[in-house]
């Protein structure tokens, strides 16, 4: 892990250099921080030559905003993000302009620097299934876990047992030892977070890597939680007017009334599918019709289940 700040804040992005035989980074962070991920390189007595991939779990500005000037300084790196957000890393110019709309022009360059565009033919776009190779026995998974973005998607690293979980799961706000719910708009779509969060589930994972920040080895625990919080937010946030939603939800999060579900023992004693509609009976979140049988089916974030 090569621990990056953003944003102000000291240890917010954690790209992870994953080695086999081919060497890949998950995650690119920012232009601003790309010269400290080099550091980090250096530290690690790796050669930038010797970097072949450069995989990003969704191009948001954070995970994929230095991705063009690091393709600039790899220069035998290809750059692989989900198929549906691949091409805003050859034409950035719809995701500056999205972005400078809700942060304003010189705030954009203030916090990540300028975005350089990827020429195409370093471009991969993958989708779920896809298998990175990285040589020695070394094959990561792509995993479409669609919720934060809709594009985003996490690796599953069978050797390790280490899911590389991008912002799926949202932020851990290592200070005060809580999971955040990451909900940006106008993309956000808590439905497919829950689901994505329960296929994550299904790897039987040892560890999680997240991209914010650090990570964790009690993985069924975190999981369950962040299921919870996530249906909690999305029954808060439904639970009165719009214009004070933000208000109530500031609230809810204060009091952490979260804490107290005992979803340890629910998800020891329960299926996952019977725990979702139990969180759902307890918080009275509205779940999309049919999400429930996408999971048991397990089909949902699959191929043709997009
Ligand atoms: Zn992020």
């Amino acid at each position: 892990m090569i621990g990056l700040p953003c944003l102000g804040i000291k240890n917010l992005l954690s790209p992870y250099v994953l080695t086999g035989e081919k060497i890949a980074i998950f995650e690119a962070g920012t232009t601003n921080t790309a010269p400290l991920l080099l550091e980090g390189l250096d530290r690690l007595g790796i050669r930038r030559e010797d970097i072949d991939y450069l995989i990003v779990s969704h191009i948001h500005l954070d995970h994929a905003g230095g991705a063009g000037f690091l393709a600039g300084e790899l220069p035998s790196a290809k750059v692989l993000a989900h198929e549906a957000g691949a091409r805003h890393l050859i034409d950035p110019s719809r995701l500056i302009a999205s972005t400078k709309k809700v942060f304003g022009e010189k705030k954009v360059m203030d916090l990540y620097g300028e975005i350089i565009p990827i020429p195409a033919e370093r471009v991969i776009p993958l989708k779920d299934g896809d298998l990175v190779d990285l040589g020695g026995g070394r094959r990561l998974e792509a995993i479409y876990t669609p919720g934060h973005a809709p594009h985003h998607l996490c690796l599953y690293d069978p050797l390790t047992k280490g899911i590389f979980s991008g912002e799926a799961l949202g932020v851990w706000v290592e200070d005060i030892g809580v999971f955040s719910p990451s909900t940006p708009m106008p993309d956000f779509n808590l439905d497919q977070s829950v689901a994505s969060v329960l296929r994550l589930l299904e790897c039987d994972a040892g560890v999680v890597y997240f991209s914010h920040y650090g990570w964790t080895e009690d993985v069924q625990n975190t999981l369950y939680k962040i299921i919870g919080q996530l249906l909690c937010w999305g029954q808060v946030v439904r639970s009165g007017s719009e214009e004070d939603a933000g208000r109530r939800l500031a609230r809810y999060v204060r009091e952490k009334e979260w804490e107290q579900w005992d979803t340890v023992r629910l998800a020891q004693e329960r299926d996952c599918g019977e725990l979702l509609e139990w969180m759902a009976w307890r918080t009275g979140a509205v779940l999309a019709p049919g999400i429930l049988n996408f999971y048991r089916q397990k089909q949902y974030g699959r191929e043709g289940e997009k």
